[in-house]
């Protein structure tokens, strides 16, 4: 475990084998159709990566920079769309990924964004759900797990642009998030 690591929240078997069943469930809602996938960068890379080698089905991917927290342990409240050029979804089936479904408006913000574009459907997949309520009404169509209302990192998940390429959901020690805060 690394060192910053408070304790290992989920681990690296355990995010595999919830994969097949996601990966399973995906392709039943989207047999047929050529999928569009939107990843939320940065940080659900990791996660539609893993994902993406279970669907053998024929799809494209696409990518989206939004920034909701700003490299803190507490979303902004403001959700901006980074990307000069918006994905091209319309009359698309679309997937959108994202790591981590919080006060919910990065996933209601983008799914607006993509019927405005004239996407056909829209369904979306994430790795992890906390368990609260919602700023933004919206509910992922595909969750991992759902955890309790704290701060994570690993799989994907940053904390001040690290700790992304931990293979597993673990929660840092106190005195890390003070020391670099
Ligand atoms: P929401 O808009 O639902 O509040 O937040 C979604 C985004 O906030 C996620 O895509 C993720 O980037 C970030 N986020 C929310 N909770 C966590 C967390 O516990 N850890 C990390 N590293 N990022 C989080
Ligand atoms: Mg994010």
């Amino acid at each position: 475990m690394h060192e910053d690591v408070e304790r290992v929240l989920i681990d690296e078997g355990v995010i595999e084998k919830r994969l097949d069943i996601l990966a399973e469930r995906v392709m039943r809602e989207f047999r047929g159709r050529e999928l569009m996938v939107v990843v939320i960068l940065k940080g659900a890379l990791v996660f539609t990566a893993d994902l993406l080698r279970r669907l053998p089905i024929p799809l494209e991917i696409e990518c989206l920079n939004v920034a909701s927290y700003h490299g803190g342990t507490e979303s902004s409240g403001q959700v901006d769309f980074l990307d000069a050029k918006l994905p091209p979804v319309e009359g698309r089936f679309v997937l959108v990924v994202d790591d981590i479904l919080d006060t919910g408006r990065t996933l209601a913000a983008v799914e607006k964004m993509l019927w405005e574009q004239g996407a056909q459907k829209v369904k979306s997949c994430v790795l992890l759900s906390k368990d609260k309520e919602r700023a933004a009404e919206v509910e992922a169509d595909f969750v991992g797990f759902g955890i309790g209302d704290e701060f994570v990192v690993g799989y994907g998940l940053d904390f001040q642009g690290l700790y992304r390429n931990l293979p597993y959901i673990g929660v840092l020690k106190e005195e890390v998030i003070g020391e670099l805060s």
